[in-house]
């Protein structure tokens, strides 16, 4: 409650735009008959529940103090005000008469509540009409504006939407409710027990009556009659849905099948491009008419429960759904530009699960080095590349590589991608000021052998990591460096010591994806010498091996030529000399030096082993790898 009761003036008497100016709400019309909405309607039909109309004749002419009111209305004697009138005189300046007889236990909340309503001329409903209200009236609202504020549409007529609310001194989120419904607004009161409890029903049905929050929205063509709760699988669309929803399950279902990571849905000046990431690079698949984008957006932002009326702000949502039995999670985000709602929808399918170590495509003397470092006790070990390189992959290969009963493994992470059979996995949650640092702490005190920090990407975040590795865990993490040299200079952006990392790090793998060439329609061909150059290997060495280049492409690979990826490593144990290097001079390109001379092999080298072997070809291998250091005579 505002305590400014005693002394109440709305802040502009003509704040409802009744066009009175005498301070008091007109509207809805509380007089004996207990309707609202003006004289000429018949008011709805919960109009009869029973109203308690404070019952003051002249209320409506003359502004009476709260007091009058309460004594009035018998929840306090004309004694009793007195008294408590005093006690306000001798309380001084500011001092509100509610606030005392509230102290003094002389009335409720409910009973000032009551009188303030009578007081500014407002019905007051001790129940809600629950189940005659319309969800559609709270579709565009957010329902934690309606609990924040307490407030709850209940009822629209032609020109009126009419708010029940608990605290009718608090007129501004009234404005934005203004402009959200596009309509006059007409307030009754109600205890801030039954709003909250009204609240929560009308949002419920509101969640699985979606399709009448279209014909709010006008937008014709789409209908959402579904159970949004339930997780259905897409292929059992009907052709009895409405066309934006089979547009929507189509374009998901279709991304799943041929394995797109990602859906893009961009709003251009004169259309809307529908794009798949698949394998790691963007194919347009359709062109939508820019009329449908409203209708498009608004279905992928029910689907992802987020706010459809707001589209001036980015969004975040999921969606669960289920596609030929798979579950897939997908993650939405939306982005407002200059031509509409941008739309990227992620997908991870839960159900393929996380590859295993020795189907990473290493190659054989790598693993059996990679193996061993991740069978040690404690230290860290990291895994590095660009968003998108495998480095999850990566992490998951090798935790499910040493998981086993006797150890302990927690992972933070930011999503969740894979859920590992026997890890505790723990999600980021930044909105609830849980991020990697925080899960970190937490996850320390559940005693753990092994840690996988998603990422590490903050100083605090890695000074937690590189303490915890050094007091007997093994901690696994991703760093977004190029290579596995820079990443001890990114540690020392993070306030990590030389010596610190030097102790600490067990080794670093940089890690990329190259796409691989369809095996089906790929051309064997005569390299050049420049190319056998790139390839780092003489025509001696080849001895009949073939060197394949992207083909025409075929129906097994949908014409792209490639399919699927195939992991590329470069692997650098932290050994005594590389330790010493990193000491003494603790700078990336010393380290790589050191560290080929140790018998590192690049990122470069390994993808160009991967072209010996066929795999892919070398214009993929060389674009893969650009940020390799090595001077290849580029
Ligand atoms: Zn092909």
């Amino acid at each position: 409650m505002n305590d400014n009761v005693e002394d109440f003036d709305f802040p502009n008497s003509d704040a409802y735009g009744d066009g009175t100016g005498d301070g008091v709400r007109p509207l809805p019309d509380s007089d004996s008959s207990g309707t609202e909405g003006g004289a000429a309607s018949e008011g709805p039909k919960w109009a009869n529940l029973p109203v308690a109309d404070a019952g003051i004749p002249g209320a409506r002419k003359r502004k009476k103090s709260l007091g009058e009111i309460l004594v009035e209305t018998a929840v306090i004697s004309r004694a009793q005000l007195d008294e408590a009138l005093k006690a306000q005189q001798s309380a001084g300046k500011g001092q509100k008469l509610g606030q005392i007889l509230l102290e003094k236990n002389l009335i409720s909340e409910e009973d000032m509540l009551r009188a303030l309503a009578a007081q500014l001329d407002l019905p007051y409903y001790t129940r809600l009409p629950i189940n005659d209200i319309d969800p559609a009236l709270v579709e565009n609202i957010p329902i934690a504006f309606c609990r924040d504020n307490k407030l709850l549409p209940v009822a629209r007529d032609d020109f009126n939407v009419t708010v029940a609310v608990a605290d009718p001194l608090n007129i501004f989120p009234l404005d934005d409710l203004r402009l959200i419904l596009s309509t006059n607004i007409n307030i009754v009161v109600s205890p801030p027990s039954i709003i909250e409890a009204s609240i929560n029903r009308v949002f419920e049905r509101s969640n699985d009556n979606s399709k009448k929050v279209i014909d709010e929205l006008n937008v014709p063509e789409i209908g959402m009659d579904e159970d949004l709760e339930e997780t259905r699988d897409l292929l059992e669309s009907t052709d009895d849905e409405k066309p934006i929803i089979r547009l929507v399950n189509g374009l998901l279902t279709r991304a799943v099948k041929e394995k797109a990571s990602d859906i893009h849905i961009e709003p251009y000046d004169a259309e809307i491009v529908v794009r798949f990431r698949i394998d790691g690079a963007l194919h347009d698949k359709m062109q939508i008419p820019k009329r449908h984008g409203n209708s498009l957006a608004s279905r992928v932002k029910i689907l992802g429960k987020l706010n459809i009326a707001e589209k001036r702000v980015p969004q975040d949502g999921r969606i669960n759904i289920k596609v030929a039995g798979r579950d897939i999670d997908v993650r939405l985000s939306v982005l407002p530009t200059a031509h509409g709602e941008r739309i990227v929808m992620r997908l991870l399918d839960k159900t393929s699960g996380a590859k295993r170590l020795d189907q990473m495509g290493m190659e054989e003397d790598l693993f059996k080095v990679w193996a061993n470092l991740i069978e040690q006790k404690h230290g860290m070990i990291l895994v590095t590349g660009p968003t998108g390189s495998g480095k999850s992959s990566m992490l998951y290969a090798s935790l499910m590589h040493i998981n086993s009963t006797d150890i302990n493994i927690l992972t933070i992470e930011d999503p969740v991608e894979y859920q590992l059979p026997g890890v505790g996995q723990i999600e980021v949650k930044d909105k609830i000021g849980m991020g990697f640092a925080e899960g970190l702490r937490s996850i320390l005190r559940q005693d753990p052998d092994v840690i996988m920090i998603g990422e590490i990407r903050d100083a605090t975040t890695a000074t937690i990591a590189m303490q915890s590795s050094m007091t007997g865990h093994l901690v696994f993490s991703t760093l977004h460096t190029n290579d596995s040299a820079a990443t001890v200079t990114r540690l020392m952006d993070f306030n990590i010591q030389a010596f610190q990392i030097s102790s600490a790090v067990l080794g670093v793998a940089a890690v990329r994806l190259v796409r691989k060439l369809c095996q089906t329609c790929r051309e064997a061909y005569d390299p050049t010498d420049r190319e056998l150059h790139i390839i780092g290997i003489t025509r001696e060495k080849l001895a009949g091996k073939k060197i394949y280049r992207a083909g025409q492409g075929c129906d097994r690979c949908q014409n792209q030529a490639y399919t699927g990826r195939v992991g590329i490593y470069e692997l650098m144990i932290f050994d005594d000399h590389i330790r010493e290097t990193i000491i003494k001079s603790p700078d990336a390109k010393a380290i790589k030096r050191v560290a080929i001379e140790r018998g590192m092999k690049t990122l470069r080298e390994s993808a160009m082993s991967k072209v010996v072997d066929g795999l892919t070809s070398i214009d993929e291998a060389v674009q893969k790898t650009q940020t390799d250091d090595l001077d290849l005579g580029l």
